[in-house]
This record gives C-alpha cells, sequence and structure tokens, in this order.
C-alpha cells in the first residue's frame, strides 16, 4: 500500500532509501539542510574554477554501488565514467615509498621484492578476504540486525570460523608479515573503520580485498558524480526534494509519528526515515520517545573526526599522485591521540588526494586541486591558529615529499574543515566524519537500531546505524530502512534484491 514518507537528510543513506522506498510504491519526500544532496559527500564549486569533494574521495568496492545502479536498471557508467587508478595510491614512509599497482599480480610481485615469501602470503591473505567480503556481502552486511537469530543459518555457522570475528587485525595481519611497512600498508584500511587495528576484527580484512584487489576507482568529474547520478534516480522514482528545509521537530500522536516540522510548517505523513546523525535524529523527539539515552552516546567509540583543507594551487605540483598517504610518522602514536589521549596529534599521519592528476574538470588549466585529510579525535576544539599550525607541517611534508619549494605562495584557494564544521553542518556528535567504530562490540545488532523502539512508524538509516560507515554501506543502509518500511504492512513484500533476509 502506498504510504506518504518522509526522509529527514539527503546524503547518501537518504538518497538510497528516498529511490528503494519509491520504487516500492510511496510517494516520498526528502527534507535537507543544505542548499544541496550529498550530505558529507557535497560537492562545491569556487569562484576561481575549482570542483571540490568535501568528503569520500576513495571508490572502493564499486560492485556494491554497481548493485544500487541495477536495482534501477542502470549502471555506473550511465552516468560517469570510472576510471581505474594505476597506481591505485602511493604510501609514504620517509625513507622509501611504496606504490600500489592497479594489478593483482604486480601487487604480489611487489611484496615478494618487500620480503621473501610475502608475494605468497598476500595471496593467501587476499582469498581469505575475498571469502570474508563475499560472505559480508551476501550474507551479512543486508540484514536489519534487530536480533542475532538473523544470522543463524548453516552457511553462516559453517563459515564463522573463517570470518576471524574473534580475532584482531593487528595480529591477524602480523601473522602474515613481517616487515613493518608492508603490515602498516595492510593495516591502513582499517583506519577508515574508526578504530586502532588491536580493536577492529580481522573480519574487516574484506576492506583489503574490496580495495587494493578490486581496485581504486574515480569518477571522471569527481566523486560528485555519484551523487548527481543518486538524486536523478530518485526523482525518476518519483521522490520530491526539499533543500534549505532543516527538519526542527518530529511531532508525534500516541506511539506513531505524525509529522515534521520545518520552518514552523507542519507536514503530515504515515512514516519518517531520519538519515541525519542519528543521534541528532533523536533530538528531535521528546526524551521518552528516544531510543537512547545521552549516557549511551558517551559510552560509544566514535570513529574519527579530522582536518581537511581545500587548496588551489595555481601551478602544478610535479611528483604527486592520485591519492597519498604521508606515513612517515608512527601509526599506533596518531591511533593514541585519536582514541586514548584525545588530543591533536604530535606526529600526524596525513592523506592528500590531488584528483586534477586523473581530471581535468576539477581545477583550471595548469591548476592543482588538493584534498588534505588528518583524521582527529571527535569533540576537541579547532581554533584556526591549531588548524593553521597543521597546514604547515602538512604542506611541508608535501613539499619534501615532491622536491618542491614555496608550495605556499602558488595557492590561489585555501579552505579549512574541521571538528566544528562537522557540528555546524551535519549535526554530528562531537563533530565526528565517519560515525561509529566498527569495533566487535558495536557490530551488527550491538549498533543502534535501524527501528524506533517507541514509534511504529520511525526508522533510521545512515552510517551510525547498520551496516555502518562509508559509501558502500550507506547505500545498502538506505536499501535495508526501505525493506523496514514496508514490512510496516501486513502484506509484506520483501522487494529488494539483496535484503531477502528474515
Ligand atoms: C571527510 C570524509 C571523507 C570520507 N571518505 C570516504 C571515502 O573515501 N570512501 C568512503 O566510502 N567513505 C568515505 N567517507 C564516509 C562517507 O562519506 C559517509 O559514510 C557517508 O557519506 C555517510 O552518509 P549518510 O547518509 O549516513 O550521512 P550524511 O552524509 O551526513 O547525510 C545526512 C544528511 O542529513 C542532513 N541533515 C542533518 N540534520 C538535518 C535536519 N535536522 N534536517 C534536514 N537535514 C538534516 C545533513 O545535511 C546531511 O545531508 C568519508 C567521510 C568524510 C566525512
Amino acid at each position: 500500500m502506498s504510504k506518504k514518507i518522509a526522509i529527514i537528510g539527503a546524503g547518501i543513506s537518504g538518497l538510497s532509501a528516498a529511490a528503494y522506498a519509491a520504487k516500492a510504491g510511496h510517494q516520498v519526500e526528502v527534507f535537507e539542510k543544505h542548499s544541496i544532496p550529498g550530505g558529507r559527500a557535497r560537492q562545491y564549486i569556487t569562484e576561481n574554477g575549482y570542483s571540490f569533494a568535501m568528503g569520500p574521495s576513495w571508490y572502493w568496492m564499486p560492485d556494491i554501488i554497481d548493485q544500487f545502479f541495477q536495482d534501477f536498471g542502470h549502471k555506473a557508467n550511465d552516468f560517469y565514467e570510472l576510471v581505474s587508478l594505476d597506481p591505485q595510491f602511493e604510501m609514504v614512509y620517509g625513507d622509501e615509498n611504496i606504490s600500489i599497482p592497479k594489478n593483482y599480480i604486480d601487487l604480489i610481485a611487489l611484496f615478494e621484492k618487500i620480503e621473501s615469501g610475502a608475494g605468497k602470503k598476500l595471496d593467501e591473505f587476499m582469498k581469505a578476504a575475498q571469502f570474508k567480503y563475499e560472505v559480508g556481502m551476501q550474507d551479512f552486511v543486508n540484514k536489519p540486525c534487530h536480533s542475532w537469530f538473523e544470522f543463524v543459518s548453516p552457511k553462516i555457522l559453517k563459515s564463522a570460523f573463517k570470518l576471524n570475528l574473534l580475532t584482531n587485525f593487528r595480529s591477524y595481519v602480523n601473522s602474515y608479515f613481517s616487515n613493518p611497512k608492508l603490515r602498516t600498508l595492510m593495516e591502513f584500511p582499517v583506519i577508515f573503520l574508526g578504530a586502532s587495528p588491536q580493536k577492529i576484527p580481522a573480519l574487516y580484512s574484506l576492506m583489503n580485498y574490496g580495495g587494493y584487489a578490486l581496485g581504486t576507482w574515480y569518477p571522471i568529474g569527481g566523486f560528485y558524480q555519484l551523487i548527481l547520478a543518486m538524486r536523478k534516480i530518485a526523482e525518476d522514482q518519483g521522490v520530491k526534494f526539499h533543500f534549505n528545509h532543516p527538519v526542527d521537530k518530529i511531532i508525534t500522536k500516541g506511539n506513531k509519528v505524525r509529522s515534521i516540522l520545518v520552518h514552523r510548517k507542519e507536514f503530515e505523513f504515515d512514516a519518517i526515515i531520519a538519515s541525519s546523525d542519528y543521534h541528532h535524529s533523536e533530538s528531535l523527539l521528546d526524551e521518552n520517545q528516544k531510543n537512547y539515552s545521552q549516557e549511551y552516546w558517551k559510552s560509544r567509540t566514535f570513529a574519527p573526526s579530522c582536518l581537511i583543507y581545500y587548496l588551489g594551487f595555481k601551478k602544478r605540483i610535479p611528483n604527486l599522485l592520485h591519492h597519498t598517504l604521508f606515513f612517515e610518522n608512527d601509526l599506533d602514536d596518531h591511533i593514541s591521540s585519536i582514541y586514548a589521549t584525545k588530543t591533536w596529534p604530535d606526529k600526524p599521519l596525513f592523506y592528500a588526494c590531488c584528483p586534477s592528476k586523473t581530471d581535468k574538470n576539477v581545477a583550471p588549466n595548469g591548476h592543482e586541486n588538493v584534498f588534505l585529510l588528518m583524521p582527529l579525535a571527535t569533540g576537541i576544539a579547532d581554533d584556526e591558529s591549531i588548524r593553521e599550525k597543521y597546514f604547515i607541517e602538512m604542506i611541508s611534508r608535501i613539499e619534501r615529499y615532491t622536491a618542491t619549494t614555496n608550495l605556499i605562495e602558488a595557492i590561489d584557494y585555501k579552505r579549512s574543515y574541521c571538528v566544528s564544521d562537522f557540528v555546524k553542518d551535519y549535526n554530528a556528535y562531537q563533530g565526528n566524519a565517519y560515525g561509529l567504530a566498527n569495533t566487535l562490540n558495536q557490530t551488527a545488532v550491538l549498533k543502534p537500531s535501524i527501528r524506533s523502539k517507541k514509534l511504529d512508524n520511525l526508522f533510521y538509516t545512515g552510517q551510525l546505524t547498520v551496516p555502518g560507515p562509508g559509501v558502500p554501506p550507506s547505500i545498502i543502509s538506505g536499501r535495508i530502512v526501505a525493506n523496514e518500511l514496508n514490512k510496516m504492512d501486513a502484506n509484506k513484500v520483501q522487494l529488494f534484491t539483496k535484503s531477502t533476509i528474515i
């Protein structure tokens, strides 16, 4: 039965939920506080011709993104050209750098060159990671996670041991490789998962497969092409967008939500999907209607926030690749500043993305578009002077690595973005950038629930609920929640390919 559905937020999960819910026959309206869709994956274009992707820059797990397109009779190439980066990225260690080739056979040869026997070990590691990826993506990630019983199936039980849920990522990597650089290289993807490698289950070596083996991709025109494509698909399904419409309150009647309040105007709906940050979404309710208390949120481990610089350079920067990871300092020291001491790091690691190396659309001719990102503890003070201190450090390390000088004089666009901006722009709890960490006790059923426990017709989606942070998981989260919505009716039909679970 067709229902009137409001979606709060037009980030990736909101766009996905909107498209799937509309495909199921509902009348869907999306209310977004910003003037454009995308949320953390927004884009902005400067007056002097730079086009910055504000958040995601690693297009990994292309098969998951493709699944979204296929569900609507499309493929990614209907909307944008995807190129496979070669090398995928470079890891800078100070004394030497390691470039990750696109070709898997070359990657094996590279590992072998660095450590005798590591080529074969990499292949074993990747075969195990592929198994986890396939089981994870087919059997785990699509579950609404109301109960552990969803995971009771002969197939899952049979594979449970091989998923390495109870082994930590660090000891798992160490059991394969001895060379410290290879170990760091293999640990790097878990930084996206928001906890130290000692706290992340080895299950997430599936990320190494989703990245290193499936490749690092780039949509020509910038990451925002994905958002434009998702918006187009949603609109083709009949979704109506209301931009510059921040939701101020969710109004309820009995155990149901009735309407949302925007600019003092009430809009009535049969059900609401909140894709804004979970803690904020609950702040739109009365205290007794929330799933979780303040104590609950305080007790959670959040994935990092970050310091970002969006930079335009009026000259080319030689020797800089599309993706470069500046890992000259110790990974554990930086991680400890994020999770243990919750301070600005003494010896930071950071990441530089230079999409103008691949794409002439993102910077004026002869210029360079550069995005710098340094992971940071959530909730810390971030005034301009402290940001600038780290900016100088990052630029000088880029100068050293690229053997250039006077980069600062070549800057013709500069904008910083940090913890307080995440709070202001996305109502992000403590200014988190990547949601909740994927630690074992914050996995699956232990993540914030996709359904309200108090209000029958209120649902949550996005990187703070299942399956977790990242572009592909946020797309999946939208699909899961749209399926949950369909279960509101007596004659529930499981409409979408991957979610036919319980
Ligand atoms: C800097 C950065 C880099 C990243 N890099 C990568 C990467 O390389 N690869 C990758 O896979 N993932 C990456 N991620 C993670 C990925 O971007 C996120 O997991 C994903 O975009 C989250 O989508 P979402 O829909 O859950 O949340 P959001 O994108 O935050 O969407 C929520 C939306 O709700 C809106 N909203 C909030 N409050 C209200 C309100 N009251 N009323 C109306 N609207 C409201 C917000 O404006 C926003 O548009 C990165 C994230 C960041 C921040």
